[in-house]
């Protein structure tokens, strides 16, 4: 994928803009905490993209 749709955080519904990614809002703007109970009930492969904030 070379072109980034805006994408809408799942946690906070705040649409990013297009050069933000998800992983740095979600780094910026929430807590290991928040993602992690949220993308629990994600499907597996969006918790895939969230293992390397559990540094
Ligand atoms: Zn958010």
């Amino acid at each position: 994928m070379t072109f980034q749709l805006p994408t809408t955080c799942p946690i906070c519904q705040e649409t990013l803009a297009p050069d933000r990614s998800l992983d740095n809002h979600l780094v910026g703007s929430h807590t290991h905490h928040e993602i992690r109970n949220h993308t629990h009930r994600e499907t597996a492969s969006n918790a895939v993209s969230t293992q390397s904030l559990d540094d």
